[in-house]
């Protein structure tokens, strides 16, 4: 039980359907081992939303016996396209498709009804923010590294000398929109990838689910004969299946998720080249499988993973760690941070 006197920061992670939140006390201790869920009503507007938030924050200072009065910062964050500072995309986005979330002040508003400060994130950011946090520390400021977390997009984040990198517009590490070589990835005949971004060939149309979806499978599935996967009715349905079979050596599955790891490799050397981080992160359904299959992809990772002699020697790759919660605790960790700059 927690004194009521004894401060904490708040993480919020805002998403479709549920808010998932956790407390950090100042002393960077996390009160919560778990996922807290509650609803996010998000779809219902930014007034419900912002109410949900509230509860979902109520809820989870009551679990842990801290009063609203000991809070000292709220980390907020959601799925993007956002500003750096929390405002929604004027077209709206997957989860803010109310048109009342169209350029919608989301951090200023939380702010507002609180009455206290909200510092802003975007999903990616924050679970990037949180797998550097758990690697280095306090040595955080004296690191910099760069996270993909694989699912339905590619997203991350690039964190540097501790900081998340935002970019004038917010869009600073959207790693899922850089553009990789594909020579030498495709194989022979195997059509140029394409992004929902309108990009040709870059991460995420190969490294995502959706990649999966609408350029690897449907390709694939051309090569391997009467596979059970063609069987599966809708090629959504399949492409959520791919994991599963990869599991079980697969070799469809494998072709795919090889793939995969060449693109992440690809994108890690361009990373490499630009801000030559301590460490590499990855997060993401691909590797929540089977050690043997995680291992398997990761050594892929890895060998297409071209670093120089002297990076290579220092250079650290990791995973992102629990992923369900890294939202939540890395928006935690901005907030407790933001407290830090400002005392
Ligand atoms: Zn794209």
């Amino acid at each position: 039980m927690q004194a009521a006197d004894h401060p904490v920061v708040v993480g919020l992670d805002n998403g479709g359907t549920s808010n998932n939140a956790t407390v950090l006390d100042v002393s960077g201790r996390f009160l919560i081992d778990r996922l807290v869920e509650t609803p996010s009503r998000v779809r219902e507007g930014p007034e419900a939303a912002i109410e949900a938030l509230v509860q979902a924050l109520d809820h989870v200072l009551e679990l842990v016996g801290t009063a609203r009065v000991s809070v000292r910062a709220v980390g907020l964050d959601t799925p993007g396209p956002a500003s750096a500072n929390g405002v929604i995309s004027s077209k709206g986005s997957t989860n803010f498709s109310h048109p009342a979330w169209r350029g919608f002040d989301f951090r200023g508003a939380l702010e507002q009804r609180l009455g206290l400060p909200v510092v802003y994130n975007n999903d990616g950011n924050a679970a990037a923010l949180y797998a550097h946090h758990v690697r280095f520390g306090s040595e955080g400021p004296g690191h910099s590294s760069v996270s993909v977390v694989v699912g339905t997009g590619l997203g991350g984040g690039i964190i540097e000398a501790g900081r998340v990198v935002r970019g004038v517009a917010g869009m600073a590490g959207e790693l899922g929109h850089v553009q990789i070589p594909m020579e030498g990835l495709l194989d022979e005949g195997q059509p140029l990838p394409r992004c929902n971004c309108g990009f040709l060939g870059d991460a995420e149309s190969v490294a995502s689910l959706t990649g999966i979806e609408k350029n690897l499978l449907p390709y694939w599935l051309t090569r391997f004969d009467r596979h059970q996967l063609a069987d599966v009715g809708s090629m959504a349905t399949a492409a959520k299946l791919v994991r599963s079979y990869g599991d079980k050596g697969d070799p469809l599955a494998l072709k795919i998720f090889e793939q995969q790891a060449m693109a992440l490799g690809r994108l890690f050397t361009i990373a490499a080249n630009f801000c030559d981080p301590s460490a590499y992160f990855l997060g993401g359904g691909v590797v929540e499988t089977a050690p043997k299959f995680r291992e398997w992809f990761l050594t892929k990772v890895r060998e297409n993973t071209v670093l120089r002699a002297e990076q290579a020697r220092v250079a650290i790759f990791g995973l992102v760690p629990d992923l369900d919660m890294a939202g939540a605790r890395g928006a935690a960790v901005a907030a407790l941070d933001s407290l830090e700059t400002t005392t």
